[in-house]
């Protein structure tokens, strides 16, 4: 199953030329999984083909205007576009009103429902039949998530020569072992479902940190991710005023990726007093080297790991 993972603003605060405000789409098995939603995200959606009318989820982070104002136009647009599937948003207390505003203030008809969770409470926050994405409390200034998505593993592969070769034929016995009980063999021995289905695989785990300063708990909710997308507003030169502000540099990015074993840092929520990106991306590659840097549009596609 394909995953890919489209990065739709990519710069914190301000937008600049290159860069919309914070936003970040996992496109997976149909349906669309949104971390934060800056302000022109549609616009952004459109110019990255993203669909108006999946599935969808957004997880926002904080309250800060420019990780949430771009619910209001997103919710116009799709209104306009007649959408029908229901859309979850997550976030922090403070949503549903800020939501209940916009309706009364701007009085735009949904065409369809919006299911707010306000997060009062970190750990597994969305469990469906494959994935699980939970949060955890972050450090900023002013009450932010982090999020976790992970896929569940997948149940071990079927080695149909084995179970030949145990004497157990093709057929009903075959669909028996593999929902995990075990049967008997043409000679009467029980052969168990370990000894023809390989380990459990592990599926594909992508955090978001929001806005933060580095914290521990970071390390646990990102460990051993495939991707770990970031907070490094401000390079490694600023860090007490990223500290002031309740944001991360490159190097604390970097030393939170190392700790938690992740495949890949991908750094975002860079400040518009960066043109050159190249400065916090080799801040950040001096601790840890498989780091890249968000740019508006960059899409990731990442494989599963094969058994
Ligand atoms: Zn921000
Ligand atoms: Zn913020």
């Amino acid at each position: 199953m394909s995953l890919r993972v489209v990065f739709l603003g990519t710069g914190g605060s301000v937008p600049t030329r290159e860069r919309g405000l914070p936003a970040v789409v996992i496109q997976r098995s149909g349906e669309q999984i949104m971390f934060d939603c800056g302000e022109g995200v549609q616009r952004q959606m459109v110019k990255a083909g993203c669909g108006f009318h999946r599935k969808m989820k957004i997880f926002v982070t904080h309250m800060h205007g420019d990780h949430v104002l771009g619910l209001p136009g997103l919710l116009q647009t799709m209104a306009l576009l007649d959408r029908q599937r229901k859309l979850e948003l997550y976030g922090p207390s403070g949503l549903k009103r800020f939501l209940e505003c916009i309706r009364e203030t701007v009085q735009f008809v949904l065409t369809f429902e919006v299911e707010v969770h306000e997060i009062k409470n970190a750990g597994a926050i969305c469990e469906e039949k494959d994935y699980v994405v939970e949060a955890a409390w972050a450090n900023h200034v002013i009450p932010s998530l982090a999020y976790a998505f992970a896929e569940k593993p997948r149940p071990g592969r079927f080695h149909p020569e084995k179970a030949r070769a145990l004497g157990v034929p093709e057929g009903p016995l075959w669909s028996r072992l593999q929902q995990g009980r075990q049967v008997r063999s043409a000679d009467g021995k029980i052969v168990k479902p370990h000894q023809v289905i390989g380990p459990s695989r592990i599926g594909r785990k992508i955090v978001y940190s929001g806005d933060t300063t580095p914290f521990d708990g970071m390390v646990k909710l990102a460990s051993r991710a495939d991707l770990l997308i970031h907070d490094a507003t401000l390079d490694d030169t600023l860090a007490e005023k990223a500290s002031e502000d309740g944001h991360s540099t490159p190097r604390q990015a970097a030393r939170i990726a190392k700790k938690a074993r992740v495949k890949l840092l991908v750094l975002t929520h860079l400040s518009a007093r960066y043109s050159d990106a190249n400065v916090l991306l080799k801040q950040a590659q001096k601790t840890f080297r498989q780091t890249d840097v968000a740019e508006d549009f960059k899409a990731l596609d990442l494989p599963l790991q094969k058994d």
